[in-house]
């Protein structure tokens, strides 16, 4: 294929119609015809990234193999694509306006008057066209945060508006996604608010050339009919995607709406070969018909928001489909954890997962629920602080250090078991300033974790500042906690494992950040494994 084909996804009328979704679909359905696809995310927040948001604001931050601290939409990119996204992959305000601001001081304007358009809209362009140059992709979807008249969308809106200008008609594809709204009162799908949408986007100078709206009840033809004709878009082009259950079947729902097909007719593109979708479709099957359920509990801060634990459940649902299981997720917040009731909390759980996290308040709370599962003989998997909490559980239950602690929480603390490396000590910056990105990771021969990955060298994501201290490492291991994984060129610790225990591992780095449904991750499969033995 010669060129690059650009293909801009924009959202209307509300947010979280799921955009992040459609725009993975999309791309599944091209690659699946074997084009090569990458997705790109801009993001209208004045943020550099993701990293300086909590969970409330943003859902999960998202690390990529280069350690860009991301939105969580990269995460569904990489897990349908199976592929590696990057830096580039995920564009904010915050990064175009530093990059013009930090040229404007260095005199790269000389003379001029730095403005939203042309400088503002020119880098836009510029992150956007170069990820296309690279030359490594046919295609490369942009979706674009946020919803179509927001204040903060409009440099990216102006930016698209201008790259059409820029590309042949064949290679620019403009999408709208929206949302048909069913009125119970009158039954009645409406379709308003879309037409209000879609006026927003001509004003700004883009026509959609494809509708997706998301319905819960089917469009029928005169429905249909009005988007054509109010926006100026043909009846074919009009996608209907239905809520359904899982998001992992939106590209076969999309395939069969003839998505794809539109697309590849607009871009002047053949429609053959189909996509070849056998691989995705043993993994629904298998997701769609599970033989048992695993009830896992998670215990971390954010459990109000669903999306603040993305990845993690992700990793979960994959393993439980490649076990024939389904997962029965309990969110449990840590203030529910108190000494009085902790065996009637956690009790009905077959396993419990420590959720990575920051700051102090919960930590208490997930050393109780730790100590429960390694007496209990319960599966525990620690990730990131749920590792560091399983190591201060230790060192004051099984050690007798009862004032050991990280110096995250405690900087006083006589044993500081968790502590920051001494590159780690002097840095204020806060944002991008962690332990970030993927990093290789030296497995003792023989143990655990060395069996489960199937060798003994493997590289995993970071987004971390403190580290297990490796004063204690003889204590620990003496005692019955050993060291399985490390940094080779550091000897920092990257894995925990409990010897005398059905399955407790603690793992510094975020394994759910390399889990796809084609490629679950081994620590998970090994996890729900253990706990489908105990249970049945
Ligand atoms: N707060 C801990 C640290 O910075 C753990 C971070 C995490 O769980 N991602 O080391």
């Amino acid at each position: 294929m010669a060129a690059v084909k650009y293909i801009f996804i924009t959202g209307g009328v509300t947010s979280s119609l799921g955009k992040g979704i459609i725009a993975a679909s999309l791309g599944k359905l091209l690659q699946a015809r074997g084009y090569r696809v990458t997705i790109q995310k801009l993001d209208p927040y004045i943020n550099v990234d993701a990293g300086t948001m909590n969970p409330y604001e943003h859902g999960e931050c998202y690390v990529t193999e280069d350690g860009a601290e991301t939105d969580l939409d990269l995460g569904h990119y990489e897990r349908f694509l199976d592929i590696t996204t990057s830096q580039a992959n995920n564009v904010t305000t915050g990064k175009i306006y530093h990059t013009v601001i930090t040229k404007e001081r260095k005199g790269a304007y000389l003379g001029k008057t730095v403005q939203v358009v042309p400088h503002i809209t020119d880098e836009i362009k510029h992150t956007i066209f170069a990820l296309g140059e690279a030359g490594q992709y046919d295609f490369v979807i942009i979706e674009i945060g946020g919803s179509v008249g927001d204040i903060e969308s409009l440099p990216f809106i102006e930016a698209i508006r201008q790259i059409r200008w820029h590309l042949a008609p064949a290679d620019f594809l403009s999408i709208h996604l929206t949302l048909i709204p069913y009125l119970r009162a009158v039954q009645e799908l409406k379709t308003k608010p879309t037409q209000h949408a879609v006026k927003q986007l001509q004003a700004a100078g883009i026509q959609p050339n494809v509708l997706i709206c998301r319905t819960e009840k089917p469009l029928p033809p005169s429905i249909r009919e009005k988007l054509s004709l109010f926006c100026n878009i043909t009846p074919d082009a009009v996608i209907e995607a239905m809520d359904i259950s899982t998001i992992y079947e939106v590209p076969l729902l999309m395939r069969q709406e003839k998505l794809d097909e539109q697309v590849l007719t607009q871009l002047h593109l053949p429609l053959t070969p189909a996509p070849d979708l056998a691989s995705w479709k043993v993994f629904l099957n298998k997701l769609m018909h599970p033989q048992k359920t695993l009830r896992i509990g998670l215990i971390g801060k954010y459990t109000a928001i669903p999306d603040a634990y993305k990845s993690i459940q992700e990793a979960l649902t994959h393993a439980g489909a490649y076990h024939d299981c389904q997962i029965d997720l309990q969110l449990i917040s840590f203030e529910v954890l108190q000494e009085d009731n902790i065996v009637q909390s956690l009790a009905p759980l077959q396993a419990i997962l420590i959720a990575p996290g920051f700051g102090t308040r919960g930590i208490e709370e997930k050393i109780r629920a730790i100590q429960y599962a390694r007496e209990t003989q319960l599966p525990l998997f620690g990730i990131c602080l749920g590792m560091q909490c399983a190591v201060i559980e230790f060192a004051r239950n099984v050690l007798g250090w009862q004032e050991a602690a990280s110096t995250e929480q405690s900087p006083q603390t006589p044993y500081p078991v968790i502590t920051l490396t001494d590159t780690q000590q002097d840095v204020v910056q806060k944002g991008g300033s962690m332990r970030l990105g993927e990093q290789s990771c030296q497995l003792t021969p023989g143990s655990k974790a060395a069996e489960i990955y199937g060798t003994t060298r493997i590289s995993e994501r970071h987004r971390h500042r403190y580290e297990f201290n490796n004063k204690y490492l003889k204590d620990f291991g003496n005692a019955g906690m050993v060291v399985t994984g490390t940094h080779p060129e550091t000897g920092l610790v990257e894995i925990v494992e409990l010897a005398e225990h059905p399955w407790f591992i603690g793992t510094q780095f975020h394994p759910e950040f390399k889990s796809t449904p084609l490629r679950p991750h081994p620590l998970f499969v090994s996890f729900l494994q253990a706990v489908k033995t105990l249970v049945h």
